[in-house]
């Protein structure tokens, strides 16, 4: 047997991302890179490539800061209501390889399970409704709930103080290379970044993905995966 990439006999608290992490990111890319263009493009008698080059400007101005992840922002924005539209397509909200396995071993062991997400609450229960996510998880935060968004550095202290936790005995598990920087500052036991959140493109480069620790006293291991079952022991 290979050595486990991590020893979960040390680990008290596993932070958990939901997309791209748990679900499948397929169900978002298909949505905001897809669906959405083709509506905005019929609504406005716009082509498709004029629709899909204005939103996706809008959405990179916007990338990384608490909006980017908030429906309410872009349904002003944008002048349609989200939500409704997010779930025409709701049929590719579905687990990823290993994520009901992974959570399930937890379970098993005593380890507490905490998702910690910047879906907006109402993509959250969307989600919840279809594949009762919430149910596998002891608890779950929003990052709107404190006003910023994962990749802030100040998230993970608020977080704490929500929701105790030992950052040396806590690993968290996100795709979002720019949340596992942040959370990094916090020294964590480990970082674990799931490289193929979407389960419809390739496995991504690790090389130019993973934070880079500049404090040399940060002790939080970096750990890319290409699938969730990688974590199985
Ligand atoms: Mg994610």
């Amino acid at each position: 047997m290979p050595d486990p990439i991590i020893d979960w006999s040390e680990v008290e608290t596993v932070l958990l991302d939901m997309d791209g992490t748990l679900l499948d990111l397929y169900y978002d890319n298909h949505f905001w890179q897809q669906y959405l263009p083709e509506h905005y493009a019929r609504l406005h008698s716009i082509d498709l490539a004029q629709a899909r080059t204005l939103l996706s400007e809008k959405f990179q101005a916007r990338q990384g800061e608490l909006e980017f992840y908030c429906i309410e922002h872009w349904s002003r924005e944008l002048e349609l209501d989200i939500l409704p539209l997010k779930s025409h397509v709701d049929e590719y909200v579905r687990y990823l390889p290993g994520a009901l396995a992974l959570l399930q071993m937890f379970g098993n062991r005593g380890i507490e399970k905490v998702l910690v997400t910047n879906a907006h609450r109402q993509t959250l229960s969307l989600k919840d409704e279809l594949v009762g996510i919430c149910k596998h998880v002891d608890a779950h935060y929003a990052s709107h709930d404190f006003g910023l968004p994962k990749e802030a550095v100040d998230f993970w202290p608020a977080l704490a103080n929500a929701h105790y936790f030992d950052p040396a005995k806590t690993v968290l598990i996100d795709d979002n290379s720019a949340v596992l920087d942040a959370a990094s500052h916090y020294k964590l036991a480990a970082c674990v970044l799931p490289l193929r959140p979407d389960s419809s493109q390739p496995v991504r480069n690790a090389s130019h993905r993973l934070p880079v620790h500049r404090d040399k006293k940060n002790t939080t291991r970096l750990l890319p995966i290409e699938s969730l079952l990688d974590l199985l022991p």
